[in-house]
């Protein structure tokens, strides 16, 4: 049997922070003191945590590891190994993909090749296109996350932005329906005007007005009519601007709510003013916004508008990215950072430590209805974190683990460092060594 001790750490966990221990047999958490520690049996590991802040693993509900069919871009078994790296123990993969996850055969495969190559957990994102909602309607809902809506195109062209088609997935889905919110016809009026004055080279400090606030609101404002009409379960995705919070409400607990929305780190941590030197590194879609739209996200957090935290982890090969903006692809890499990141808002006072955890590990796990994970309670699969809150470190090449090598956070400063990262009751991080051999679950959800 693996058992294991972790001794006097800071446990945060469901609003609360105290001195504990907590013990882990085979893949659950067999017990949780508060003050005084559990007794060490014989064979027991102990850890001593004194210091550190033991958090659920982060659950990541957006991510894009690009498996199968990018392998210059990533795949399972690097950007997994980021993720434990990062203090995340599960996934949920979106669809575009190569092939696109768009039939039930599809989504099999890539339940196959993370089985065969995932560090983490992990679910599976289905893509609506114009002609599979049959197809949709028999996916097994215990097993798939939800299904994803490009109201506005993105990387892999998936957009689906026919009126009567919209309106027939939002009315029949068999799942929670999650949407990329933005006007296509905006965007396309906005860069052809620049493309007639750029060409390909348009300045990437433009990527925030082709890609405006207005497009997001429109396209979310519709979303959420549409999901008022037919009584969908709507998760609006990667909110960006101050105007689209006030379509949203903090007031209902998060079990009740029918219509829910999730903040991306991108927008969180950056602001427009980056663009000028960053530029291609942060060419996210919907744009990076202003720094009066990061402040309004970060509070809208933390009045509950929005529910969850997720990193829309989109890495691109550096050949790729390094191109003039017209022909370079939209997406950056963050799951290896997102913990730290957030915890470095909380530290400069931002937003709570609690608020953090609340948002990055039990919220996602509520909204989907993951069974046993995403808190730290008895009985629950030991995914778990610890994280030393007074370690900077500077993010550089040499520790970036994605596979395509590079960050928007390079030279950055941050003071949190996760430490240790567990995965189903197993060590799979340890300061920078990882077990390449462990492999996660599939997760599933009570619904
Ligand atoms: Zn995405």
């Amino acid at each position: 049997m693996n058992t294991l001790l972790i001794r006097n750490a800071t446990i945060i966990n469901e609003g609360r922070s105290f001195t504990g221990s907590l013990l882990i047999e085979n893949d659950r958490i067999a017990g949780i003191s508060e003050g005084q520690s559990l007794p060490a049996g014989k064979n027991v590991r102990i850890i001593e945590a004194e210091g550190l802040w033991l958090l659920p693993g982060v659950i990541d509900e957006h991510v894009h590891f690009r498996d199968p069919g990018f392998p210059q871009k990533a795949d399972f078994a690097s950007e997994s190994a980021a993720a434990v790296a990062g203090g995340v123990t599960s996934v949920m993969d979106m669809p575009n993909t190569k092939p696109q996850t768009v039939t039930l055969d599809l989504l099999e495969e890539k339940f196959r090749i993370a089985a065969s190559k995932s560090m983490v957990n992990y679910s599976f994102w289905l893509g609506a296109t114009a002609g599979n909602l049959e197809e949709l309607k028999k996916a097994d809902t215990a097993r798939v996350c939800g299904i994803k809506v490009f109201m506005g195109s993105s990387t892999g062209n998936m957009l689906l932005d026919d009126p009567e088609i919209l309106e027939r997935v939002f009315a029949e889905a068999p799942l929670l329906v999650a949407v990329h919110a933005e006007d296509d016809r905006i965007i396309r009026e906005n860069l052809k005007k620049y493309e007639e004055e750029f060409g390909i080279n348009i300045p990437f400090p433009l990527h925030p007005e082709i890609r405006p606030a207005e497009a997001c609101y429109h396209s979310t404002a519709t979303a959420i009519d549409l999901a008022r009409r037919h009584g969908t379960r709507l998760h609006i995705l990667h909110l960006s601007t101050a105007e689209e919070l006030e379509l949203l409400e903090g007031n209902t607990p998060l079990q009740k709510k029918k219509i829910t929305a999730e903040a991306c780190i991108p927008h969180l941590w950056f602001s427009d003013e980056d663009y000028y030197r960053l530029g291609s590194r942060i060419k996210v879609n919907p744009a990076v916004k202003t720094a009066a739209d990061r402040a309004a996200l970060l509070q809208a957090l933390i009045d509950d508008r929005l529910d969850t935290i997720a990193t829309d982890h989109a890495p691109h090969a550096w050949q790729e990215k390094a191109k003039p903006y017209l022909l370079a692809p939209s997406g950056t890499p963050m799951i290896q950072h997102s913990l730290p990141v957030m915890l470095e808002h909380a530290r400069e006072g931002d937003i709570s430590v609690e608020k953090v955890v609340e948002k990055m590990c039990h919220a996602p796990a509520e909204l989907f209805g993951i069974r046993e994970r995403g808190f730290i309670r008895e009985g629950y699969k030991a995914d778990l974190v610890l994280v030393d809150p007074a370690a900077p470190w500077t993010v550089a090449k040499e520790n970036i683990l994605y596979k395509c090598s590079w960050s928007a956070l390079e030279g950055t400063r941050l003071h949190a460092r996760v430490t240790h990262t567990f995965v189903n009751g197993h060590l799979v991080y340890r300061n920078g060594q990882i077990d390449r051999s462990f492999r996660g679950e599939a997760l599933t959800f009570d619904r």
